[in-house]
């Protein structure tokens, strides 16, 4: 599954190719959203923004288009409409006269006015997102000081967009890593000093991740999914039985809050 910098990476590929463009043409085989489609084409893109795992895609008449990919959705650049690959149709089509972007799978899709993107479901209960610019230490500490986070484990919090939004599984693991945290410590157990590392890996590891997207990017055209494993070096991620990068110990693979967690239990404490 993509995570945040997956999709502030896909952002920028989107925004290359809508903003400031005017939309040509938009199908989508959702009937709610096709029945609306009028409310999109014709008009000016004037963003494409990334929120948590979500894209928002604005234009100038006070619309926002919400995507999500969740799991399996994935999106296919190709230069003209002709261009698109028969078989499995995509759920959305944009097509400005730079070229077309088509979604897959199944994502979720839906058209809200620009000002009340606030109470979108999945929107409204974002916390801060780590790869938000304006985001920094205070602001992560400041939202871990809020009750109901304060007796669950690092392990959950860390895939909690409600926590940190953008984080993911891989992410978890280099945060954790990157901390010196056990996974199964309690946030409200953690002095200070180990409140304050946690924040500043929340906000370096992904950073790191979206630089290295960036310094690699797909040429356009290509299909756009997330090769983090070459992209972005793991240092605990997927190494099972690898020596700790610190030396202290080996790697462990433990299934926590229902995902595969990497790390060492020689240095994270
Ligand atoms: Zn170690």
């Amino acid at each position: 599954m993509p995570e945040g910098p997956e999709t502030h990476a896909l952002a920028d590929r989107l925004s290359t190719l809508l903003v400031d463009e005017t939309l040509t043409y938009v199908r989508s085989i959702d009937p709610a959203l096709q029945r609306r489609r009028g409310l999109l084409e014709g008009q000016r893109v004037l963003a494409v923004e990334a929120r948590g795992k979500a894209l928002l895609t604005a234009v100038e008449d006070g619309w926002t288009l919400y995507t999500h990919s969740h799991l399996f959705g994935f999106w296919r650049f190709v230069e003209d409409l002709e261009s698109l690959p028969d078989g499995a149709p995509p759920r959305l089509v944009l097509a400005t006269v730079r070229g077309v972007a088509a979604l897959y799978a199944a994502p979720s899709i839906s058209l809200w006015r620009t000002d009340e993107l606030g109470t979108q479901p999945y929107l409204s209960k974002l916390g801060p997102d780590v790869l938000d610019p304006a985001v920094d230490a205070k602001a992560l500490l400041a939202h871990m000081r809020t009750p109901r986070f304060a007796r669950r484990t690092l392990a959950m919090l860390l895939l909690d967009q409600g926590f940190a939004a953008g984080m993911g599984n891989y992410l978890r693991s280099e945060v954790l890593f990157k901390a010196k945290l056990a996974p199964y410590r309690l946030l409200q157990d953690l002095t200070t000093g180990e409140r304050r590392r946690l924040a500043n890996a929340l906000l370096d590891v992904p950073r790191r991740a979206y630089r290295a997207k960036h310094d690699d990017a797909l040429p356009p055209g290509k299909d756009y999914l997330a090769k983090t494993r070459a992209q972005f070096g793991f240092e605990v991620f997927e190494r099972k039985g690898d020596p700790c990068p610190r030396g202290d110990g080996r790697i462990v693979e433990e299934r926590l809050a229902g995902r595969r967690l990497y790390w060492c239990k020689g240095c994270q404490t």
